[in-house]
């Protein structure tokens, strides 16, 4: 077996990812999701995005959430921003992290953006040097980059392709996402093979949907490829735009009780997180996907029949 990192880094995107994908919830509720995970531990946080409300009414009251949230020291809050006004709106609000999509395919791109990708690559070139300008750092996110809902299969020397464009025009990492979980331990190899023999030296992180239930065998995967960023989402928030009903991103404590378990070091502390995914049940008042919430840790034994 290859050799595994033996730390992890973890994003956990609840706050954003997730709730963007929910039905809204009070400003109130999201303060409270964003603070109880700030204390567990976790190092980075995508705390809200500066989208139009129109768009993204889940995400209106992103400048009071973040405004309101408790910071904590030693974790990195970051934002995504789909264009130039939202990244003012995130500068303005402090943000230094900031992560801008792409998506791989130019059908979900234009649904999205109702632009090309090459034409979105345009403006991220302009979005990345604003933010640099600003102090901030710039993290592309490559949507659809192992399929997409309406075109399928998406060839891996896109993406590469697609990485070495954003690469030159300065961006500081760049992210693949798994929009509606088509990943498999297979197109991770691909994906990110096909990747570092163009950028070896880009950080990358990974970001992937356990629509089919495959997100901790690609994240796996990927730990054996050497990289060690990835995105969660806290209860496994956030559904599939495409599939109604369908799981969402990969659920934080399922990752975290894994790599414990492991070996592999994250900084969290999985009670404390299992306690933020039961509060985030209770504010959106469902039940969410993640084994390792409805389960406990395997530390939590059966008591023995008596
Ligand atoms: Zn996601």
């Amino acid at each position: 077996m290859t050799e595994l990192p033996t730390s992890v880094s973890i994003r956990e995107v609840g706050p954003r990812d997730g709730l963007q994908n929910e039905e809204p919830i009070p400003t109130d509720a999201k303060v409270k999701l964003l603070d109880a995970l700030s204390r567990t531990g976790v190092r980075r946080i995508e705390a809200v995005s500066f989208v139009h409300p129109k768009a993204i009414p889940q995400m209106a009251d992103a400048d009071e959430v973040w405004q309101r949230a408790g910071k904590v020291d030693g974790v990195r809050y970051s934002a995504l921003v789909p264009n130039t006004r939202g990244a003012q709106r995130a500068l303005a609000a402090g943000f230094t992290e900031i992560e801008v999509v792409v998506s791989a395919s130019d059908t979900h791109n234009r649904r999205n953006v109702n632009r090309s990708t090459e034409e979105s690559l345009d403006d991220i070139a302009e979005l990345i040097a604003l933010l640099h300008d600003a102090g901030a750092t710039a993290e592309v996110i490559v949507a659809t980059s192992f399929g997409c809902p309406y075109e399928g299969d998406v060839d891996p020397t896109r993406v590469a392709a697609i990485v070495d464009r954003v690469v030159r025009d300065g961006a500081d990492r760049v992210a693949f996402g798994d929009t509606t979980g088509m990943g498999t331990p297979r197109r991770v190899r691909e994906l990110v093979t096909a990747v570092r023999d163009r950028n070896a030296q880009v950080p990358v992180l990974l970001h992937f949907h356990n629509t089919r239930g495959t997100a901790l065998a690609n994240m796996l995967t990927a730990m054996e490829l050497g990289v060690t960023e990835f995105d969660a989402s806290v209860g496994g928030l956030g559904g599939c735009p495409y599939a109604p009903g369908a799981s969402g991103n990969l659920a934080t404590e399922e990752a975290v009780h894994m790599l414990h378990d492991m070996g592999i070091e994250t900084g969290i502390d999985l009670d404390a997180l299992i306690e933020a995914a039961e509060l985030a049940e209770y504010l959106l008042d469902k039940k969410l996907p993640s084994g390792v919430l409805r389960a406990g840790p395997r530390t939590r034994l059966t008591p023995r029949p008596s």
